[in-house]
Order: structure tokens, then sequence, then C-alpha cells
């Protein structure tokens, strides 16, 4: 089982840890397990991290004369807890010790993305009663599918507005370690099926209480923003399309850019667009 470094801190970029073992997988990819690691393994929606990896001294940080390891892909070994990072190619004799360096723009990215789903996931339950059965993080875009049959457009621009105005609270994202009997009396929005001896809870204060294993910010305005994008009906119900921080500005940016193209076409103002033929 490796320790999961990030379960404790979500901030931390840079670590050092010990060398368990180089695995080969079925498809012949290489792997490297470590007894730590502050790398995120894909689950719950949430992707993997990725970053480097260097071999170091034993007794020091320093770096040993060999190519740092690209980390371009983690996952975990379920039977065993243990996490892989996939490696493009391992040396033949393997130094005890290793510093990891973590994508940080990637990490940083996730954290906005998933905890503004947490948020977002508690507006729609408290204001529509509409729960979240999935959650996922995509590379341009996330979504979140909600148990319910219909909802407006004024419905979804309540969920967003209330949404950001935890954001704009500054409300502090706890951690809790509990067991299962715990999280049931303190009321959990969502609890996961298989058998645990102890949960991860992750509060947003005041605000949302629910079961997860990702990495998220400290304070709800590290989200930045929250902006919904799309809503659809799907099988389960509606799937709501979002961005969060430096995605939602990106997105804001390529919206503006195109609207301003298309009006010089027109040699239009914005505004006066709709009525263009
Ligand atoms: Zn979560």
């Amino acid at each position: 089982m490796t320790e999961r470094l990030y379960y404790q801190n979500s901030f931390l970029y840079d670590f050092t840890a010990s060398v368990a073992e180089a695995r080969t997988l079925p498809d012949g990819r290489r792997a490297l397990v470590l007894d730590r690691t502050a790398f995120y393994a894909t689950s719950g929606g949430q992707p993997h991290d990725t970053g480097w990896l260097d071999f170091i001294a034993a007794g020091s940080d320093a770096p040993l004369p060999l190519p740092k390891l690209r980390v371009t892909e983690v996952i975990e070994d379920e039977a065993t807890g243990a996490i892989l990072h996939l490696v493009e190619s391992l040396p033949e004799a393997l130094p005890p010790r290793v510093r990891g360096f973590l994508d940080v723009e990637r990490r940083q990215d996730h954290m906005q993305q998933h905890s503004g789903q947490h948020v977002l996931s508690a507006a729609f339950l408290k204001l529509f009663a509409a729960p979240t059965v999935s959650f996922h993080l995509g590379e341009e875009s996330c979504t979140i599918d909600l148990d319910t049959p219909a909802l407006t457009a004024a419905q979804l621009e309540q969920a967003e507005r209330h949404a950001n105005q935890v954001v704009w609270e500054d409300r502090q994202v706890l951690m809790h370690e509990v067991t299962p009997e715990q999280a049931r009396k303190a009321g959990v929005r969502k609890l996961p099926e298989a058998a645990h001896a102890t949960l991860r809870l992750i509060e947003v204060r005041g605000v949302d209480l629910c079961a997860c294993g990702g990495t998220h910010v400290l304070t709800t305005g590290q989200i930045g923003n929250i902006q919904l994008r799309k809503a659809e009906k799907v099988k389960q119900g509606i799937r709501v399309e979002f961005v969060c921080g430096a995605r939602a500005l990106r997105a804001a940016r390529r919206d503006f850019q195109l609207l301003t193209e298309t009006a010089a076409l027109y040699s239009a103002q914005l505004s006066e667009l709709p009525a263009q033929t």
C-alpha cells in the first residue's frame, strides 16, 4: 500500500520517497512503485497527475547522473493499494530513492475543477433536490450527471449564482478521516458502496460533506469561479457541463474573441449580433 501524501496535503508538489519495486505491465509499459507519493492516481472521476521523478543519492536530495523519468500516467493497483507511476524507461539497476516533481499547473487545475464540482453538486441538491450521480473531469470541461427529470434555464442560472456565492464567501475546505458509522451519523452527501475501515470526507464548511479521495483547494475562493456551459438530457437525468477557475477564464476569453470577430464581419456591435442575418 503506497502512502498517499496528497490525502493530507494537496499542495505538496515536490517530495522524496524510497523505491519499492519496478513493474512491467501486461502491455509492456514500465512502472515504478514508491513507498509514498504525492502523485494522484486516476479515480473517482478525477484524472491522474503527471510530472517527473529524479533518482537521488541515499541520505541526500542530490540528483544522481541518470536521466529524469517522465511520469506519463498514474494508476492504482486496486488489489494491493500500490500506486504505479508509469514511465517511458527505467535503468537496469534501480537506485533506492527518488525525488518527485508534479506538473503544478495540472494539479491546480484539477483542484479547481474538483472542488468546484463539490460546491456545484451541493447547490443543485440544496436548491432543487437534484443529487449528483456521477462526475467526470475531462481535458476541456467537466460534467456532472444529476438525478432529476428536467432543469430550466432559470434553475441552471440560479444554481450557478448560488455556487459562485459560496466561492466568494471563501469558505474553508476541510478533510476528515472517520469510520463509516461516523460518516452516516454526520449526514454525508455521498457514501461509497464498498466497505472501508476509514473514510476520507471533504467538507466545504457549512455547505457540503462528501466522501472523496480527490485533491482539493484549501478555501473555496481558490476555485476562482464556476461557469455552467451546457445542460442536456441523458439516460440517468440531466448532464451539466461546467468549467472552473482558469478554465472558466479561458472559456470566457474565447467566447469574447469569437463574438468580437463575428461582429467585425457584420460591422456590428456585439449587442446587435442576434439581429444580423
Ligand atoms: Zn470529490
